[in-house]
């Protein structure tokens, strides 16, 4: 059934907030509650985002509003990204991935899995029953994956941990790309689970503490999907599409990692610092290009991050930035900057 109400064109970013569970006793000068669907208050401030979850949200709250239209989006041929950002210790791994665990064991048999697991279940299950159903015309799917990590504006791949230092490289054809990234096809969940597990154990190596090199550094899931119409008869003319899936999970962007921390960690912070305020400026970019006829070129090259999300940032493309804040009083100055990152890029 076709809906001829003209829609709205959908805004390219969106920004929700998930509040994690507090880890401590209340406090009663220090008030940070969701009020409504799309705004929470802090103390007496009002901010409006387009979702709040709030600490009793589940997983699955969080995939219905985010992970359903990003797939969507996804096999209508858009590129489309997730961006956790947020102070370490507020639930930007629990909330893209959830544990390990939960990715072997299913989303049917864990509730803790992650956004990123339930996206790929509902990938795969999109491409199978359209494979089934095409009214003849049968698609062909490829879906390849690759898994990086961006640590001190280096970039490492994840998938094979003997990969330091790898390049960003410009091809005129197919723009940037990051030389000698090991890239997997994958052909259902299963296969995606076990590329998304590997490649999560190889981050988390010396990883015990807020300092450690887990907070400190970026990692970016992408998945390519390419289908393409099986017969070369003409209904099929024009009919493959490619698009990419970016799933980022951002380092902490905490000043106190800085103050209990020696040299090394200074230097970390700066690049943190560095790449994800320039992030800020690419996230603002991609709202203005869409809300005016001017068109600024985008500041892509200036962080190794930012040149990365190019591909996935520009052109047609779709963007959740999910700002995760904890309720704790000792969290507060984070907290209102988180916020202010996501008001900055609404
Ligand atoms: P970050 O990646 O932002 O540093 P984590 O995802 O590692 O934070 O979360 C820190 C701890 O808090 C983990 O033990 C995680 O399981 C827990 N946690 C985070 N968010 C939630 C939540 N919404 N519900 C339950 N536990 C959570
Ligand atoms: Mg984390």
């Amino acid at each position: 059934q076709l809906d001829h109400t003209p829609s709205q064109p959908d805004p390219p970013v969106k920004v929700v907030v998930r509040i994690r569970p507090s880890t401590g006793p209340g406090s009663l000068d220090w008030d940070v509650k969701k009020i409504s669907n799309d705004s929470l208050s802090v103390g007496d401030r009002i901010f409006n985002f387009d979702s709040v979850f709030d600490s009793n949200s589940t997983q699955e709250d969080v995939f219905q509003l985010v992970g359903v239209p990003l797939v969507n989006d996804a096999l209508a041929g858009y590129n489309t990204s997730i961006l956790a950002y947020g102070q370490t210790g507020t639930g930007k791994t629990y909330t893209m991935w959830g544990p390990p665990s939960a990715m072997v064991e299913g989303v049917s048999s864990n509730s803790l899995q992650g956004i990123v697991p339930r996206i790929f279940q509902m990938l795969f299950s999109k491409i199978q029953q359209d494979q089934e159903n095409s009214e003849g015309r049968q698609f062909n799917y490829q879906c390849r994956c690759s898994f990086l990590e961006v640590y001190n504006e280096q970039i490492g791949d994840l998938l094979d941990p003997t990969k330091r230092n790898l390049e960003i490289r410009d091809d005129p054809k197919n723009g940037f790309y990051v030389e000698n990234l090991t890239e997997e096809y994958v052909m259902n969940y299963q296969e995606v689970t076990q590329v998304l597990i590997k490649g999560l154990s190889s981050r988390k190596v010396g990883a015990t503490s807020t300092n450690s090199k887990s907070s400190r550094s970026h990692i970016v899931f992408t998945c390519i999907i390419e289908s393409w119409c099986k017969e070369t008869s003409s209904k099929c003319f024009g009919s493959s599409k490619s698009s990419r899936i970016s799933l980022i999970d951002l380092a902490g962007y905490e000043k106190t990692v800085l103050d209990d921390a020696g040299k090394q960690c200074l230097r970390e912070g700066k690049f943190v610092k560095k790449s994800t305020s320039q992030l800020g400026y690419l996230v603002n970019a991609l709202v203005e290009r869409s809300n005016s006829r001017t068109f600024e070129v985008p500041p892509y090259q200036s962080s190794c991050l930012t040149h990365l999300l190019r591909e996935s940032l520009g052109g047609n493309a779709k963007l959740f930035v999910i700002c995760s804040i904890s309720p704790d009083k000792k969290c507060s100055g984070e907290t209102v900057s988180t916020l202010r990152f996501g008001q900055r890029v609404k």
